[in-house]
């Protein structure tokens, strides 16, 4: 069969979905929205943003910065929708949600080679070349069939997303907008702290109700995505370490520093709805409205959503995974996304793009494109597919996993700036190449 098959029109799936079809061959893109939904996603549209609606730092010196270049260069239609979407946030990349979503929606669903199909999937093809980028909320039935078939050391850890205020119930008296640093536009809402605040506060928070989950292992918490209650239980000042860090935030009124801040962050394109960042919880909802309620400007919020936590699944890709994504011991299965054990947004994207792009040189009979590690893009996917990662847990874009320089620099700034120079000479000599 001509057709390939993609699973999970997320973030992974539409890049995957794309970039098969931008190749010439007919996709088939599976996904089980609107008909059933997994506990984190709410909208019909694809590519949903589960929790923060940034993407993270759009600077070079940044693994992800670099990384988000890259896809732009290589034609990401992830990459294109966010920077037509963007809404302020300093040196981060943060989009519209909705806008975001809508806008891929639109591109998958009007390309003449992508037929999407609203089903579930509940088992894989042995005749079309098939994509699984199902995410970390994999649906029981199928997540169950990849547990037979790579055994049952496919693994799970918990994961949390965001509270969202809405805007006009903020108590705009008391709080300040900037930017850290003053560093973009004042973008960030700030929610100022006295001692006293915060001390209440943290109180509160330690010892609010949080939901009980079946085989819950507080090791098993992600670092990235560590509920804020979680976080305060290390210790008192641990989240003015953390996000609520008052660092280069000077409150107006009173000329200084708070003792901490709480920032909110611009969820939407209208303005009209907040995230409260770093906020990742698993207090029960209405403890999530009674202690959040006593942050400064937040005394009458009314929320959107509330924060919820949520089983994150991946596969232990070292064993099972070539560096395109494809499965070992069956090779006309690739996986993409989440599943894999990238960690966020952007490297999901990354990673539907080079299982996509792989799926369909394999159908063309053509070789394997491999970026190399001093590549943001292809030391993801090195990394998930290094049989010497016997502990492997999910990992973001770092230039800690790519090739080094080769040669010493004191400067950190400045050596993954030329890392930076050095990856992108690479992806742009390959798309010259493809011209
Ligand atoms: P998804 O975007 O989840 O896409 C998977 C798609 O597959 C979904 O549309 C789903 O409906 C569909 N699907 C599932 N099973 C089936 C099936 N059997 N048949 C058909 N369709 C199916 N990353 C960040 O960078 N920042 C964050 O703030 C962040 N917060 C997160 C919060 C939570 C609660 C979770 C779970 C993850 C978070 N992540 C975050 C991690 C990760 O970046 C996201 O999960 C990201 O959406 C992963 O992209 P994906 O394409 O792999 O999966």
């Amino acid at each position: 069969d001509e057709v390939i098959h993609v699973i999970g029109a997320g973030l992974a799936g539409c890049e995957a979905a794309w970039q098969i079809a931008r190749q010439g061959i007919k996709v088939r893109l599976f996904e089980m929205k609107p008909h059933k939904k997994t506990p984190a996603h709410h909208s019909d549209t694809y590519a949903e943003l589960v929790c923060s609606n940034s993407l993270r730092s759009d600077r070079l010196e940044n693994a992800v910065g670099l990384l988000k270049e890259e896809l732009r260069l290589l034609g990401s239609l992830i990459m294109h929708c966010a920077d037509k979407t963007r809404v302020p946030a300093g040196g981060a990349l943060a989009v519209d949600r909705h806008g975001f979503s809508r806008m891929v929606t639109e591109a998958i669903e009007s390309h003449p080679l992508i037929e999407v199909i609203h089903e579930e999937v509940t088992s894989l093809s042995h005749d079309n070349i098939t994509v699984v980028a199902t995410g970390p909320l994999t649906s029981e039935p199928l997540a169950q069939i990849i547990r037979q078939m790579l055994g049952m050391e496919s693994l799970f850890f918990f994961d949390a997303a965001a509270p969202i205020v809405r805007a006009d119930t903020i108590n705009m008296d008391r709080v300040f907008r900037a930017s850290r640093y003053g560093r973009g536009d004042a973008d960030y809402i700030n929610c100022p702290m006295t001692q006293e605040e915060y001390l209440a506060f943290y109180d509160a928070l330690i010892h609010a109700e949080t939901v009980e989950l079946k085989d819950f292992e507080d090791d098993r918490i992600f670092e990235g995505c560590m509920p804020i209650e979680s976080m305060a239980k290390r210790g008192l000042d641990t989240m003015r370490f953390g996000p609520l860090k008052p660092v280069g935030l000077i409150d107006p009124r009173t000329g200084r520093e708070p003792w901490a801040v709480v920032q909110l962050r611009q969820d939407n394109a209208a303005g009209s709805l907040y995230n409260m960042v770093g906020f990742q919880t698993r207090l029960k909802w209405g403890e999530q409205k009674r202690v959040f309620s006593m942050i400064p400007g937040l005394e009458n919020a009314e929320f959107e959503r509330y924060g919820v936590m949520h089983r994150n699944t991946f596969i232990h890709s070292p064993k099972h995974l070539d560096a395109a994504y494809r499965l070992k011991s069956r090779p006309n299965i690739f996986f993409a996304g989440q599943i894999t054990g990238v960690e966020g947004y952007i490297e999901s994207t990354a990673s539907g793009m080079v299982a996509g792009l792989n799926a369909a040189r394999q159908l063309k009979g053509l070789k394997d494109l491999i970026f190399p590690a001093c590549t943001a893009i292809g030391a993801l996917a090195h990394y998930v597919s290094n049989p010497a990662n016997t502990h492997f847990q999910p990992m973001n874009a770092t230039f800690g996993i790519m090739e080094p320089l080769g040669t010493r620099m004191r400067d950190k700034k400045e050596k993954y700036r030329k890392m930076a120079e050095r990856a992108l000479g690479m992806i742009q000599e390959y798309v010259r190449l493809q011209e």
